[in-house]
């Protein structure tokens, strides 16, 4: 995890930076406006914003959803929400990790505010669909588990629940 926040995000935050100098218009904008807006933005920087951007983004919700070993169960109205939704938080889980390991190549599944799960490839999210910001992310880049899971991600997605922070999913879902 240390290595995937001051590498890989890094390496976001770093290319982000550089293509929006040529833009001095956008510095003012906010990561959200400036995910919402993504397909309005000057052509020069689109794809930028949308894989670097969504990398910062993706990134910054993901460190603030996880505690170490949080071995945290939702409660309260996420927990009602999601049993009326999927029957159970175990099916529930057993949704999502199916989203997750099914997802071809490099992307990120979301629990979004209406309590969907969505994968979506690359760096992509909810926010550059029209979306609420989700409430909960997982990166299933393989840059997020190669060295400790190999190519076993089902063990990466399995114990990545262990992580996450339901008090901040909790407080993401009253803000
Ligand atoms: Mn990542």
């Amino acid at each position: 995890m240390q290595l995937h926040h001051q590498k890989h995000h890094q390496t976001y935050v770093d290319k982000l930076n550089a293509a929006l100098e040529s833009t001095p218009e956008l510095k003012d904008l906010s990561i959200v406006e400036l995910m919402k807006q993504v397909d309005l933005l000057p052509a020069n920087v689109i794809e930028a914003v949308r894989n670097q951007g969504g990398g910062h983004y993706n990134h910054s919700l993901f460190w603030t959803i996880m505690a170490p070993d949080a071995q945290g169960k939702p409660s309260g109205e996420i927990l009602d929400r999601l049993v009326e939704k999927y029957g159970s938080f175990d099916e529930f889980v057993e949704q999502f990790n199916d989203k997750a390991v099914k997802l071809f190549g490099s992307g990120w599944v979301w629990l979004t505010r209406d309590f969907e799960t969505v994968a979506m490839p690359n760096q992509d999210n909810p926010l550059m669909n029209g979306g609420e910001e989700p409430l909960l992310g997982l990166d299933v880049w393989e840059h997020a588990y190669y060295l400790d899971y190999k190519n076993k991600r089902d063990e990466y997605i399995k114990n990545w629940w262990k992580l996450v922070n339901w008090d901040e999913v909790e407080t993401r879902f009253n803000s």
